[in-house]
């Protein structure tokens, strides 16, 4: 077993095995949707969806993938320490209350910035101004989406701005889409038709050195006339569709399972309640085996009762709360469980019922929330 400086915090008995070959498989099958020669920017921001951004970083050195895309300056400033051959896209527009220092990492690592408002090119260029940096820019345009985009006219007049400035380039024009993984797609039709017509008024298009983005894992799966220049995947890339489809067009495969170890075993008499707040009372002379998970590792305090983990080959259910690193399970039919064996608490199968969309309806959340919400001190083991 590795050994952890203990400054690291990792727990090495809580275990997400990572499988290369899945994520390398997503990749690829995401990929075949695309058009030759499209970009595949491998979006890898909440540390890496829960899956761990080093670990992730270093498989997808071998997909070729040709960007990374994070939400901060400082995941892009981690990644550049793995990899410096693959340019980084960070999401989060530059702001005026910035430390300087952050511009001029970002010109010198080569990374690609977001810029929103004119002030935000005031500031990179004072901070730029006589260095001969470039720094490379994405505007995003607004076109429905109702987040960070800024309006189309203003968007022509930053590139404008852009354009007039000797320490930034123009390198990408970009959109998001508010509902692709909807079923009715209609508002994300309406959205690409906004952008297409923003393209076409700033002859964007014309710009060979311009890449144009728009697509996220659910455009990139059902929308081809989005793909544009690059297309941006986060979930599918992890093994999921944004949310379960019934006749996916590509198989994907989830790349990570989480796994932790049974430390005890209990024999609890029928009618001692479990846990916090009593919220469970065995019936029956119950076995329970305690595992050393909980809320904050990632394991949804809204599981109490309800969620199941696997042993061996059974699924057994979560009794009573589940508390912030402790929990238990009912193993009174699973024979031969002893300490030391490990349990599945996250699986790598779509449709089992501790797999990521069941633990996902049951929290009323979606797939994504219960994967980022995998804590980073989680021993993460790649295969
Ligand atoms: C997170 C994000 C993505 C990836 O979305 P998925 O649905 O996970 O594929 C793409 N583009 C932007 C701008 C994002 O913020």
């Amino acid at each position: 077993m590795k050994v952890y400086p203990a400054e690291t915090l990792i727990r090495p008995d809580l275990q997400a095995h990572i499988f290369s070959e899945a994520l390398l498989h997503n990749v690829q099958a995401l990929r075949s949707l695309c058009a030759e020669g499209t970009y595949f920017c491998a979006v890898v921001k909440a540390n890496a969806y829960g899956h761990g951004l080093p670990e992730i970083v270093n498989i997808l050195r071998q997909a070729e993938v040709d960007f990374f895309a994070v939400a901060s300056i400082y995941e892009a400033i981690h990644i550049a320490s793995i990899v410096q051959e693959i340019p980084t896209l960070i999401l989060e527009p530059i702001h005026p209350a910035q430390p300087p220092d952050q511009i001029v990492a970002a010109a010198r690592n080569g990374f690609h910035c977001v810029v929103a408002t004119s002030e935000a090119i005031d500031f990179l260029s004072d901070i730029l101004a006589g260095s001969g940096d470039v720094l490379d820019l994405h505007v995003n345009v607004e076109s429905g989406m109702g987040r960070c985009g800024i309006d189309p006219e203003q968007a022509a007049s930053l590139i404008r701005r852009i354009d007039r400035c000797s320490n930034a380039r123009l390198a990408g024009v970009y959109t998001h889409f508010a509902t692709a993984d909807e079923d009715d797609l209609s508002y994300a039709w309406q959205q690409l038709e906004q952008f297409e017509r923003f393209l076409d008024q700033n002859r964007i298009r014309h710009r060979e050195d311009v890449l144009v983005h728009a697509a996220n894992s659910a455009a990139t799966i059902k929308i081809p006339q989005a793909h544009f220049d690059m297309v941006r995947c986060g979930i599918s890339m992890y093994g999921y569709y944004s949310r379960r489809m019934a006749h996916p067009p590509i198989s994907l495969q989830p790349v990570m399972r989480l796994q932790a170890p049974v430390v005890q075993i209990k024999h609890l008499p029928a009618g001692h309640s479990v846990s916090y707040g009593r919220s469970f009372v065995p019936f029956r002379d119950t076995i329970a085996a305690l595992i050393p998970l909980g809320y904050a590792d990632g394991y949804w305090r809204c599981f109490s009762n309800r969620a199941r983990m696997k042993v061996g080959n059974a699924f057994v259910p979560v009794i009573g709360r589940v508390c912030m690193d402790q929990l238990l399970l009912d193993v009174t039919d699973v024979p031969d469980i002893a300490p030391g064996q490990m349990v599945t608490v996250i699986d790598n199968e779509h449709d089992s019922p501790c797999g990521v969309y069941a633990l996902a309806d049951l929290a009323g959340t979606i797939c994504y929330e219960i994967l980022t919400c995998v804590h980073a001190h989680i021993n993460r083991i790649v295969h």
